[in-house]
C-alpha cells in the first residue's frame, strides 16, 4: 500500500484536487494537522481512523520524528495512509522530510500537490501575485525566523532587492520586524502591503496598508502577507459575496440540509447544518403501498412536500398507472421532486401554502363535480387541505407517507449555536423540534422563515421573526436573507 502526502488547499474545502478526493475516499487512516481542512475528513470512509498531529490548544504537538515514524509504521502495515496537510505538502510543510523518511524506509509514497495559500489566499483577496510589466516575479518566503534576532537563513536583502511581489507565510507574529527588515534591504516604505487572515474561509479578512504601516494593523495568524504593487489591487470578489461571513444555521432534514448549506456557502456564508427534523416510515406503511398500487382510481394526487413525492414513488411500481391521474404540487420544490421522476405537475398554486392549493384545486372541478383525491403526506400535518376539499364535496383519501421525528441533539450544537448569527426554519416542525431540543435561549439573533405559517409557529414559541421569505421556497428564503443583509 501507499502513503499519500496530500495537499488540502488553503481552507475552502472545494479547493482540494480531484486526486486528493479520490485517494481520501479509499483511506484507512487520515493523519492531519490543524491547518488542514477538517470538513475534508468527511470525504474519507465513515470508519476511517483519524489521527490529529497538529498543534491544538491544550495538546502537545507531535514531533516531526514521531510523525515520520507513524507514517512509516502505518505504511508498512499495508494501510492506505493519507497525510493531509494545509495548502501544498511541499511548501513550508515538512512534506520533504516525510517523503525522505518514507523513501529511506522503502515505503511507497505519492505526493498529491495542493493549492498553496501563497497564491490562492491573495487570489481570494483579489490580489494577483504577478502583473505584466509591474510585478514580474513573486518570492515566497518563510516568516518563521525572526530577522530582528539576526537568526535564520533567509537573505532578506536579496528578497528586498529582487522587488516584484514578496509573499510571506508564517509571518503574522513577526510582521513588524519582517517589514522593517525589507525596508532596510532597500524596498520603499510606501510599497503597498496586505495581510490576508483566514484566507478562502468565510471569516477571511484582508488588511491593506503599506510596508511601513502594515504591522500597526496587528495581523493575526494564520495570515498570508503580500508586499508589492499588486497588494494595492482592488479586485475583491470573495469578500463581496452577498452573505459573506454570515454564520447561518440550517435546520432542514438531511439530505436537504446539505443542499441548502451548499447554496448558502456559494453566497459566501458559513453554513452550519443542525437538522431539527428527520423522516421515518409511517406507523402503517401498507396504506401508502395500497393507495399507490391503486392510484388509477383517483382523479388527482396532491403532493405537499418533496419527501411525500419520494415516498409515494417508492411505492409506485408501474409509472403507467399514473397515466390518467392529474398531479398537483404545493410549490416548486415539490414540483421539482416530481420532475426528477419525469412527472410534470398539472397544477402548482401561486402561493405555496395549503390554502392556495385548496383554492387552486377547487377551480379544477369539472362538470362531473369534485372527484377523488389522494393526499400522501406527513402523518401529522395541518388539516386545511383535506378538510377543505372534503367540505367542498371531494372524496379525500389522506394517506400517511412518512413520519417526522426530532433527531437526537448534536454533540457540538452548543458551541455551534453560540457562534451563529442566523437560524433558518423551513417548516413549523423544524421550529418546534429545534426549541424542544435546544431551548428558545439557544436561538440565534436573526430568525428567518420560509413563510407566514412557519412565522406564526415561531411567534407562538415566544420568538421574533426577523426575515420572512416572500416566495415560500428555500431559494426564496435565501433571497430574503440576501436582501436583509445587503440593504
Ligand atoms: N503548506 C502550506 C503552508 C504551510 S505554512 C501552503 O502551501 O499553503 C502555514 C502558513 O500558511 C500560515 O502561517 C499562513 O501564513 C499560511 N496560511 C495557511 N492557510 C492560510 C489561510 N487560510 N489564510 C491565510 N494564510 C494561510
Amino acid at each position: 500500500m501507499t502513503v499519500y502526502l496530500v495537499g488540502a488547499g488553503p481552507g475552502d474545502p472545494a479547493l482540494l484536487t480531484l486526486r486528493g478526493a479520490e485517494v481520501l475516499a479509499n483511506a484507512d487512516v487520515v493523519i492531519y494537522d490543524r491547518l488542514s481542512v477538517m470538513s475534508l475528513l468527511d470525504l474519507a470512509p465513515a470508519d476511517v481512523e483519524r489521527i490529529s498531529v497538529g498543534k491544538q490548544p491544550g495538546e502537545p504537538r507531535t514531533s516531526q520524528e514521531d510523525i515520520n515514524s507513524l507514517l512509516v509504521d502505518r505504511g508498512r502495515a499495508g494501510q492506505q495512509v493519507i497525510r493531509l496537510k494545509g495548502g501544498d505538502p511541499f511548501v513550508f510543510a515538512r512534506g520533504g522530510e516525510e517523503a525522505a523518511a518514507l523513501a529511506a524506509a522503502g515505503v511507497a509514497f505519492e505526493v498529491v500537490p495542493g493549492i498553496t495559500s501563497a497564491v490562492a489566499v491573495p487570489a481570494y483577496a483579489g490580489i494577483p501575485v504577478t502583473m505584466r510589466y509591474s510585478s514580474t516575479s513573486f518570492t515566497v518566503v518563510t516568516g518563521h525566523e525572526d530577522p530582528a534576532k539576526g537568526e535564520g537563513s533567509v537573505n532578506w536583502d536579496a528578497v528586498a532587492a529582487l522587488g516584484g511581489t514578496v509573499v510571506v507565510l508564517m509571518g503574522a507574529a513577526r510582521c513588524r520586524s519582517i517589514c522593517d527588515r525589507i525596508v532596510a534591504g532597500g524596498m520603499a516604505p510606501e510599497t503597498p502591503a496586505a495581510a490576508v487572515q483566514w484566507g478562502t474561509r468565510p471569516n477571511q479578512r484582508t488588511l491593506r496598508a503599506t510596508l511601513a504601516t502594515l504591522a500597526d494593523l496587528d495581523p493575526q495568524p494564520p495570515a498570508t502577507i503580500v508586499i508589492g504593487e499588486v497588494a494595492a489591487a482592488d479586485l475583491a470578489w470573495f469578500e463581496k459575496r452577498p452573505l459573506f461571513g454570515r454564520r447561518i444555521v440550517v435546520t432542514r432534514a438531511q439530505p436537504q440540509a446539505a443542499a441548502m448549506a451548499a447554496e448558502l456557502r456559494r453566497r459566501g456564508a458559513e453554513a452550519m447544518e443542525l437538522p431539527a427534523i428527520a423522516f421515518e416510515p409511517p406507523e402503517n406503511p401498507d396504506r401508502l403501498a395500497h393507495a399507490a398500487a391503486n392510484v388509477g382510481r383517483y382523479d388527482w394526487v396532491a403532493l405537499t412536500s418533496p419527501t411525500g413525492v419520494a415516498r409515494f414513488f417508492e411505492h409506485l411500481h408501474d409509472a403507467r398507472s399514473l397515466g390518467g391521474v392529474r398531479v398537483a404540487a404545493i410549490g416548486p420544490g415539490t414540483a421539482a421532486a416530481l420532475a426528477d421522476r419525469n412527472v410534470v405537475a398539472d397544477l402548482v398554486p401561486k402561493q405555496y401554502v395549503a390554502e392556495s392549493l385548496l383554492e387552486a384545486l377547487s377551480d379544477e372541478v369539472g362538470p362531473d363535480g369534485p372527484g377523488r383525491v389522494l393526499i400522501p403526506r406527513a402523518e401529522s400535518a395541518r388539516d386545511v387541505l383535506p378538510d377543505g376539499l372534503a367540505a367542498a364535496g371531494w372524496d379525500v383519501d389522506l394517506v400517511p407517507a412518512y413520519r417526522t421525528v426530532a433527531p437526537d441533539p448534536a454533540p457540538d450544537a452548543t458551541a455551534l449555536l453560540a457562534d451563529a448569527e442566523v437560524i433558518t426554519f423551513t417548516s413549523s416542525s423544524t421550529a418546534i423540534n429545534f426549541t424542544d431540543t435546544y431551548g428558545t435561549d439557544a436561538v440565534p439573533e436573526v430568525v428567518a422563515t420560509i413563510g407566514p405559517i412557519t412565522s406564526a409557529t415561531v411567534r407562538s414559541l415566544g420568538l421574533e421573526v426577523t426575515v420572512e421569505a416572500a416566495e415560500h421556497t428555500v431559494d426564496g428564503l435565501i433571497a430574503a436573507l440576501e436582501d436583509f443583509f445587503t440593504c
